[in-house]
Order: structure tokens, then sequence, then C-alpha cells
């Protein structure tokens, strides 16, 4: 398989490795206790440029490729928080580059200079209490009256939602057919404070604890016509191609997390002593690490591939589905096994293999679940 990384690419993931070494790692367990990340964070992140790694240089971005995102968040998952790498990666991710695919001049000259600084911090509004895998499912409703819409519904699960400033925002523009139920959805950016806009919970959960993650109530909130963002109704069609992106990244934040955790074990496994000899030289034990190896090999050519597909422009529907599902359970694995590698130490918070296990759970469900992989594949193949 070809290389997927360059010299520069290489140079970036030193920097950014040692940033995440400095900078978030010292930290990272203070930011997990508070459940949220500072703002002086984003800020920094901002100023050495990783923020912007692909936006047009034209905004304040780097104009890098697909793969310098690749680096971004194996390097970041490494940070031992994955709350504070998914909400960065959300941030950059999974949110904002809808507004370089689908953004009018304006709008990309009003918002995207302070998302690549840092002062704007994004989150991605789809889900619904009513609708989750199923998309086309969602009921928040966004009625035009004159030179604004007016949107009413709620959103749950919304990372960066409790303490961001620009929300991409799903609502239905139409109502769609029984047949055609993913017609008449749009696309919307919200602002932080929008009349009508409610943070109504900061949701408490397993794991990802420096990321927030909001309940949204929108009570007929005003949201001028000019923040559509790309055509009213092809909301759904849009979000499908953002979603190959959002997979991509899910997929190499569990593995490369996991790769950090397989390191955590092996070094634990050569120092613990037991039976008088260390836990490493056990051949039931070699042979446990020797199996999650491979498979984290393998999820890695996975990714690999579908990345290298997707920096192309290539179509890679199943290949990203299949990496999705492929890397975020293996990821779990690893975990599972990383915490019973080490023993009573794996259940107790100042090892990081107990962070990463509560952490890593979220993968196979948040971006598109396992079952939702499986559907996507199967549909593909002559069943
Ligand atoms: C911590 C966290 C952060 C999140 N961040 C965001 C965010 O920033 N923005 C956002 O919009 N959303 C976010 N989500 C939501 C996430 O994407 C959804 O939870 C996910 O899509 C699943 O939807 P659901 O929770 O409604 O589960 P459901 O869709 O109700 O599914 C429940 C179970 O049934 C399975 N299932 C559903 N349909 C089928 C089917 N047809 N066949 C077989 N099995 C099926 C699912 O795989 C799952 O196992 C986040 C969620 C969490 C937990």
């Amino acid at each position: 398989m070809r290389e997927l990384f360059t010299s520069e690419h290489q140079l970036l993931r030193k920097s950014i490795r040692a940033f995440v070494e400095k900078e978030i790692v010292p930290h990272a367990g203070e930011w997990e206790e508070e459940g949220r990340i500072p703002k002086a964070l984003w800020r920094r992140l901002g100023e050495v440029g990783f923020l912007g790694l692909e936006f047009p240089a034209e905004y304040g971005g780097g104009g890098g490729d697909f793969v310098s995102t690749v680096v971004f968040a194996e390097e970041m998952a490494r940070c031992r928080s994955g709350g504070v790498a998914f909400s960065v990666l959300v941030h950059t991710d999974m949110s904002s580059p809808w507004l370089t695919r689908y953004g009018t001049e304006a709008q990309k000259r009003k918002y995207l200079p302070g998302i690549i600084s840092g002062e704007t911090v994004c989150a991605l509004g789809i889900t619904e209490p009513g609708a989750g895998s199923d998309m086309a499912g969602i009921a928040t409703r966004a009625v035009r009256a004159g030179d604004h819409y007016l949107i009413t519904g709620n959103k749950i699960f919304i990372t960066n939602g409790v303490y961001g400033d620009l929300y991409f925002l799903a609502a239905r523009t139409g109502p769609g057919t029984p047949e055609r139920r993913h017609e008449g959805i749009s696309m919307f950016l919200v602002e932080r404070g929008s009349p009508g806009l409610q943070v109504s919970r900061k949701l408490d959960k397993m794991g990802m604890r420096a990321s927030d993650t909001a309940e949204l109530a929108f009570q007929e909130c005003r949201v001028p016509v000019e923040n559509l963002l790309g055509e009213a109704g092809r909301g759904f069609h849009q979000l499908a191609v953002g979603l190959q992106r959002e997979r991509l990244v899910a997929a190499i934040l569990a593995l490369s997390g996991a790769a950090q955790a397989l390191d955590d074990t092996v070094a634990y496994l050569r120092e613990r002593q037991a039976f008088g000899e260390p836990l490493a030289s056990r051949q039931a034990l070699r042979h446990r690490v020797a199996d999650l190896a491979t498979e984290l090999e393998a999820a890695r050519q996975l990714v690999y591939h579908a990345a290298a597909l997707f920096a192309e422009d290539a179509e890679c529907v199943m290949e990203v589905s299949m990496a999705k599902l492929y890397a975020t359970e293996v990821a779990n694995r690893v975990a599972y096994h990383a915490v019973q590698l080490h023993g009573g130490y794996g259940y107790m918070r100042e090892f990081p293999v107990e962070g990463f296990y509560r952490d890593v759970r979220l993968y196979p469900i948040a971006s598109g679940s396992s079952e939702v992989m499986r559907e996507i594949i199967a549909k593909r193949l002559p069943l």
C-alpha cells in the first residue's frame, strides 16, 4: 500500500505531538473534571494554525489536504482525554467544513476567520429526542417569516452545544413525503444568543467528560434568511456528503486512542511483576497483545485506505462505513482488554486506560452507529 504521509505531514505530526504533550496532556485531567475545555485552549489551537488546517488560506486557513486532518486527529487522540479530542474535531471536521462546501461568500467571510482563530466554537445540531439514526425523522421546523426563519423544536446530544458559539442546525423547511422523508430538510447557521434559543440542559455522561453535551430548545428562534446554509430542502443531501468526513474522523480518533492504550498496556505488562516475573513474559498475555496489535493494524489499513479515497474525492461510502464499523469496534475490544490486562489498576481513575474505556464506548454509537454502518454496507452487497 502506498504511503499516505509525506515528509510535510510528518513535520506537521511532530509539531502537533509537541503541542499536545506540552499544552494539553498536563491539563487534560482537570478539564475532564470540569466538564469543559477552556476558551484559552481554543485560542491557542487557533494561534498555532491547527483549527484551520484545511480551510482556504484567503480566510486564514492552512490550505492543507485531508491527510493533514488524519495526522491532526491521530495526534489529538493521544492527548489523554477523549473529550478534548472529540470536541475539537467536532469543531474542525464534523461541523464547520459544511461552511466551505456550501456557504456563500458572505457567510464564509463572516464566520470562517473566527472558526479558524478559535474565537467561534462550532457544534452540529442534527439529533433530536425522537430522531437519531433515523435522520430523516427530524421534526424541528423552520418557517419563513419575512427576512427571518422561525425555528421551533428540540435537539439532543449536541457536542459543544453548551459553550459553543455557532450551531450548524438541521431543520425542516418542507414536509417531505412518506416515500421521500429526507426531502425538505435544510441547514442553518444559528448563533449562540439568538432570540428563542435556549440551552435547556447540560447532559451528564459516561465518558468524553471534557466535551460538553447539550439539549437545546428552539421556540420560534429568529434566524436571518441569509443564514440558510446551502440550498433550501437539500440539507439531507448536503449532510450525507459531510458524514463521510465525520465517520472517518471518528474512526481515526477511536483507533489512535486505542493504539495509545495498547502502548500503555505493553509498558505496564513489562513493569508489573507477578509470580516472580514480569507479566509481559506470560505467553497467554503476550498472545492477547499480539492479537490486539494485529486487529489494530488491520483496522488502520482499512482506515488509511478509506482516507486516501476520501482525500482524492473518490466514491468511498462503502470503504468509510467499513472503516468506521471495524475500527470503532476493534478500539472497544482493545479498551476492554487494556483494562483487563491492568488488573485492579485498570479500574482506577488514575490509570488512563480507565478513561479510554469509557470514552471509546461512544464511537460505535455516534456519527452513525455500527448497526447503521452494517446497513449501509449490506445495501451495497448483492444480497
Ligand atoms: C456523547 C454524544 C455526543 C453526540 N454528539 C452529537 C452531535 O454533536 N450532534 C448530533 O447531531 N448528534 C450527536 N450525537 C448523537 C448521535 O449521533 C446519536 O446518538 C446516534 O446517531 C444514535 O441515535 P439515537 O441515540 O437516537 O439512537 P437510535 O437511533 O434510537 O438507536 C438505538 C439503537 O438502535 C439501533 N438502530 C437504530 N436504527 C436501526 C436499524 N434501522 N437497524 C438496526 N439497528 C438500528 C442503533 O444502532 C442503536 O444501537 C451524540 C451522541 C452522544 C452519545
